[in-house]
């Protein structure tokens, strides 16, 4: 039987984790209806999490993580999806509860594919990823709350990690003023020539809330970092502006009051890529492959290997990642 390489972690019965390119073959793989020649994947912070002890997200070990992959289907008992056809996988807890993309082979639930939209190659899929998917639903759900260049800035917390950057990339394009918050000042220039046009410091938005209002100055925001500086931002918004809240980087507390709902009518969308239904999630995709500029996604691409995930994993939990790390795993 033809044998190919995944990112194998396990655990030893006294807790300790161990993650290593082995060998598996398809009988290994677990039930689902497609087969998929997987030809990239990418690292997100839930893969931080799945590749190291923490997070809890996965139950049942040995396991394959990697919650998004790129690539051709091999083998389909699915009406929808033929050998040949490429397809993009992010979400419903692939690379968590069911085995993911750090393999050269996947096998899924047809249920869980997007076609990939034209224009796009499975290694920009990887680039753009569950990062820039959510990157693209929040600015969907800011459209949809009528947020428009026209309202003035949008700001981007957590901005050169991956949600940030493309958030940003995305957000320029489209012709809004994008204000981008880093706690890494080396990183300004990457951020200026993804479309920032203002450099916010991680440290002015870090104190915890004193006044519920402080001045108008956001129409919207993009929100990658949760926690103390989401609730700062909150009280900085525009009169009927609105945070897409994406992430937790900085926390999953959010120490705020609700002044800034009831007096200036500000809004808290919640995003989540996980469970998207189909038709949104090709909507996003879609929206992704006609306005997100190609050259800019280039820029934020690191490449890596499958045997520099365990490393790079932990990078990315101490946010140390910068843009999007696209995993070649052939
Ligand atoms: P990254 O690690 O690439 O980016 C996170 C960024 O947040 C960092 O690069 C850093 O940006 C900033 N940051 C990190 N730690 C802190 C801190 N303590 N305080 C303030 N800022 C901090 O992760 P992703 O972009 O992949 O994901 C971002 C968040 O979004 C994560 O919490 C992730 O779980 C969540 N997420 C949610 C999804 C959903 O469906 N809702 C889907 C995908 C991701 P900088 O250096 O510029 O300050």
């Amino acid at each position: 039987m033809t044998k190919f390489n995944a990112l194998i972690v396990d655990k030893t019965d006294s807790g300790e984790i161990s993650a290593a390119v082995r060998q598996i073959g398809l009988d290994d793989l677990p039930e689902g209806d497609v087969t998929v020649a997987v030809e990239y994947s990418t690292l997100n912070y839930k893969d931080g999490l799945c590749l190291g002890p923490g997070g809890g997200l996965v139950r049942r070990y040995p396991h394959v993580p990697g919650i998004d992959f790129a690539g051709t289907v091999e083998a389909s008992d699915d009406p929808r999806y033929r050998p040949g056809d490429k397809v993009v996988l992010t979400g419903w807890r692939v690379g968590e509860a069911h085995w993911g993309g750090y393999a050269q082979k996947a096998r899924v639930s047809a249920d869980w594919l997007v076609p990939l939209p034209d224009g796009l190659s499975p290694r920009q899929a990887m680039a753009v990823g569950t990062a820039g998917f959510t990157a693209m639903l929040a600015l969907m759900a800011l459209e949809d709350h009528g947020v428009v260049p026209a309202r003035g800035p949008v700001l981007v917390t957590g901005a050169a990690g991956g949600v940030g950057s493309v958030a940003t990339a995305l957000l320029a394009a489209r012709g809004y003023e994008v204000a981008a918050v880093t706690g890494r000042p080396r990183q300004e220039a990457y951020l200026r020539d993804l479309g920032a046009s203002r450099i916010v410091p991680r440290a002015e938005l870090a104190e915890t809330v004193k006044r519920p209002l402080e001045s108008e100055s956001w129409a919207g925001c993009v929100d990658a970092v949760g926690g103390a500086m989401l609730a700062r931002v909150l009280g900085q918004m525009k009169y009927g502006g609105a945070v897409a809240a994406v992430g937790l980087a900085g926390g999953a507390q959010l120490p705020a009051t609700v002044i800034p709902f009831l007096l200036r009518g500000v809004s808290l969308l919640g995003i989540d890529s996980v469970m998207q239904p189909f038709d949104n999630r090709q909507r996003a995709w879609q929206r992704i492959a006609r306005d997100l500029p190609l050259d800019k996604l280039e820029a934020m691409i690191h490449p890596a290997a499958l045997a520099d995930l365990p490393a790079l994993g932990a990078d990315i939990l101490s946010g140390q990642v910068k843009g999007r790390v696209v995993v070649d795993v052939n």
